[in-house]
C-alpha cells in the first residue's frame, strides 16, 4: 500500500518477476474493464475519472473472483487493495474462505510534492499486454510519445491531471491511511521509504521482506 504514484505498481511487478507469483492490481483490472467497455467498466468509469474510489462491493466481487482462480494458488501480491477499512474486512473473509493469509503489508512512503511531480509526468503505454510506465523527466521513452517496447502512442491517465491527483491524495489520507493502523495493530505493517529510483526502492523493499519473513 501507499499513496497514488508512490510506485506500488512498479515495485509489485518487480516482485512478481522475482518471486514468480501473481500480481493483482485492482486499478489495472478496472482500467482494462473500462477500456473493454464491460458492465463493470461502465459502472466504475465515472468514479475513476473523478479520483473517487469505486464502491467496496464491486471491488469485493472482483477480488473474490480473481483470488479464487487456479493461478492465485501459488501466492499473490495485492496492489491497490484493500483501500478502505471495509475492504480489509472483505479481504479477511476472502482469505478465510481460501484458507490462506497475508505474509505482510508493505507501506511505501514518499513526500507529497514528490508524488505530484511523479504523477503529473507519468505516461503509460495503453496496450494492455505491454503497459510500460514512463516518466517525462526520469524515464522518458527513446522517441517522444512512443512506447519503446511496442510502438503504441503513450497516453496520460485521465486521473493523472493535477486536480484529480489532489483529490486522489485526499481520498488516500481520509479512506486508505486508516488501514495502515489496522495492519500495524496486527503486527503486519512494514514501512518502506520509496524515495529515489525504482532499483533503490526495490533493494530496500527486498531487504525489509527478508527481515520480516
Ligand atoms: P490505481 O491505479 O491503484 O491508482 O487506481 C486507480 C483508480 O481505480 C482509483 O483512483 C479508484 O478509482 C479505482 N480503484 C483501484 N483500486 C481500488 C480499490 N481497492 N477500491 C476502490 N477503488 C479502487
Amino acid at each position: 500500500m501507499g499513496m497514488p504514484g508512490v510506485g506500488k505498481g512498479t515495485q509489485a511487478s518487480r516482485l512478481r518477476d522475482r518471486a514468480g507469483v501473481l500480481h493483482l492490481s485492482t486499478g489495472d483490472i478496472l482500467r482494462d474493464a473500462v477500456q473493454a467497455g464491460t458492465a463493470l467498466g461502465r459502472k466504475v468509469k465515472d468514479f475513476m475519472e473523478s479520483g473517487a474510489l469505486v464502491p467496496d462491493d464491486l471491488i469485493g466481487d472482483v477480488i473474490g473472483e480473481r483470488l479464487g482462480r487456479e493461478d492465485a494458488r501459488a501466492g499473490f501480491i495485492l496492489d491497490g487493495f484493500p483501500r478502505t477499512v471495509d475492504q480489509v474486512s472483505i479481504l479477511d473473509r476472502v482469505l478465510k474462505r481460501l484458507d490462506t493469509e497475508l505474509d505482510g503489508v508493505y507501506l511505501l512512503g514518499a513526500p507529497e510534492a514528490e508524488i505530484v511531480r511523479r504523477l503529473s509526468g507519468r505516461r503509460v503505454c495503453p496496450n494492455s499486454t505491454c503497459g510500460e510506465v514512463y516518466h517525462l523527466d526520469s524515464h522518458p521513452p527513446r522517441s517522444a510519445g512512443v512506447c519503446d517496447n511496442c510502438s503504441s502512442a503513450l497516453v496520460q491517465r485521465p486521473d493523472d491531471t493535477e486536480d484529480v491527483i489532489r483529490e486522489r491524495l485526499k481520498v488516500y489520507r481520509d479512506q486508505t491511511l486508516p488501514i495502515a493502523r489496522i495492519y500495524g495493530e496486527r503486527g503486519m505493517l512494514v514501512e518502506v521509504e520509496a524515495t529515489g529510483d525504482p532499483d533503490t526502492v526495490f533493494a530496500r523493499l527486498e531487504s525489509r521482506m527478508v527481515k520480516s519473513s
